[in-house]
């Protein structure tokens, strides 16, 4: 099992790590997390390592919790806004 790197282009596969083309059901569509959102983040950062088994306890990868960020994604409650704060300023600065 030598590699022969002489050969160059044949050791530089392109992988395409996400097959987007093929999905078969529409269900399967990802939910789209929320800009600015926390835990929409913390949930993507999390799929993206049960997906590649990069940053997981185990080192494994896990479809299974993957699809659980997305249900994380998709299911917490997201306020239009964070504080319950007039838009504008206040009329008059001290
Ligand atoms: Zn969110």
């Amino acid at each position: 099992m030598v590699p022969s790197l002489g050969a160059a282009g044949m050791s530089q596969e392109v992988r395409r790590s996400e097959p987007l083309a093929d999905l078969p059901l529409r269900l399967n569509l990802e939910p789209t997390p929320v800009e600015g959102c926390e835990v929409c983040r913390h949930a993507v950062a999390w799929r993206w390592a049960y997906r590649t088994g990069r940053g997981t306890p185990d080192g494994y990868t896990n479809q299974s919790a993957a699809s659980e960020c997305n249900a994380e994604i998709r299911n917490h409650p997201h306020e239009p806004r964070v504080m319950a704060l007039p838009i504008k300023p206040p009329a008059v600065a001290s």
